[in-house]
């Protein structure tokens, strides 16, 4: 398991070896930075990270290079091989797998266009590339012990800030006002930055999932959505707690109570070995009971990591395609339901998928505060 409070770098480039061996695959060429940096430690724009069954080499170019070797000494960094750019990086690519001797090398398909492709098909013409598809991703899906002890932390804190919405959502108060308060609490709280742009939806702006704030002025009868997140040392919390203003219609309570019996229901069938899609399905079969499924706009959940929203998608079945939770996975549980007109309602906590169940990173409380 190793030791929590270090990444575990040198078991997840075991891990990303094990799936090279399982393809097939004598090398593999990690371009898409966040996977750099799960792998190694790495957090630059640009870079190449070249796998092969025995060799870990870091393509950066000048204005890395000294930063990287050094990190590397320091222990910042996976102690690996940095081979630095002198003209191009298609040319370093293919000056680097021309000296690991391999015949064929892994892309991330997701990540390199095929203009790039092209390009390093030209530079390393004795290479065969073979398109692969979330190689890393995947492995990054399963949080080890080192990034758990992060997430569990930035649900703690999210929480914390969470029971300061009391103090600043209010009649009177600016959407934008009140985002500028949850946004200093964040950084308040210890988080670097927000970990996506915050959402203050009142009233008719509420209706939509994504609205972003306005200059609107919360008034009496309106619900409203926050929904915010945090980056803690690189990995992002997500969580959305509801607010009324004065009384709410009573179809504004039912669809609260509505969107709270699907959240429920959805961390009741969350368990390792479950499909993420029946865990949705069972938020939409609730949602749909009670009258509001014309309302649903997205997906029941998302998997959290150092991007706020990666694998698991916990989302309607995709044709050929079975998506399983494991034990380690930690993904946000979001029903949300919207109504033109009326307005809508979502509740998002962040939890760690275990074997019996799930543990709720989130603790602050889900009501309907009225203020
Ligand atoms: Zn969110
Ligand atoms: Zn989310």
């Amino acid at each position: 398991m190793g030791d929590p409070s270090h990444p575990g770098w040198g078991r997840r480039l075991d891990r990303a070896r094990e799936g090279l061996t399982q393809g097939h695959l004598p090398a593999l060429v990690v371009s898409t930075p966040l996977n750099i940096t799960y792998l190694c430690g790495f957090r630059g724009s640009s870079g190449l990270l070249v796998l092969t069954p025995d060799r870990t080499i870091l393509i950066v170019d000048g204005r890395y290079a000294s930063a990287a070797r050094a990190g590397s000494l320091a222990g910042g960094l996976f102690p690996i091989e940095v081979y630095a750019v002198s003209d191009t990086y298609p040319r370093a690519l293919a000056t680097v797998l021309a000296d690991t001797g391999v015949a064929a090398a892994g892309f991330e398909a997701a990540q390199v266009t095929v203009a790039t492709l092209g390009v390093w098909q030209a530079a390393a013409p004795g290479v065969t590339f073979r398109a692969t598809e979330g190689q890393i991703e995947r492995l990054r899906a399963i949080k080890d012990d080192h990034e758990i002890v992060i997430l569990r932390r930035a649900g703690k804190l999210l929480s914390q800030v969470a029971t300061g919405l009391r103090s600043w959502v209010r009649a009177g108060r600016r959407e934008r006002e009140v985002a500028a308060d949850i946004n200093g609490a964040l950084e308040r709280a210890g988080f670097s930055e927000p970990a996506f742009p915050t959402i203050v939806a009142s009233g008719p702006n509420s209706a939509h999932p994504h609205a972003r704030p306005t200059d609107r002025r919360l008034e009496a009868g309106d619900l409203v959505v926050l929904d915010f997140g945090g980056l803690l040392d690189g990995y992002c919390g997500d969580l959305t707690r509801m607010f009324g203003i004065g009384q709410v219609s009573p179809t504004a309570w039912s669809l609260y109570e509505a969107v709270r019996e699907a959240h429920a229901a959805a961390l009741r069938a969350i368990r390792d070995g479950v499909e993420a899609a029946s865990v949705d399905a069972e938020a939409r079969r609730v949602l749909t009971a009670c009258g509001f499924g014309g309302g649903i706009l997205h997906a029941t959940g998302h998997g959290l990591g150092l991007e706020v929203h990666e694998a698991p998608r916990l989302g309607p079945a995709q044709p050929g395609r079975t998506e399983r939770l494991q034990a380690g996975m930690v993904c946000t549980i979001e029903p949300g339901a919207y109504v033109e007109g009326l307005g809508g309602v979502r509740l998002e906590d962040d939890v760690l998928v275990t074997n019996e169940g799930c543990e709720v990173l989130t603790e602050a409380s889900r009501d309907l505060f009225i203020v």
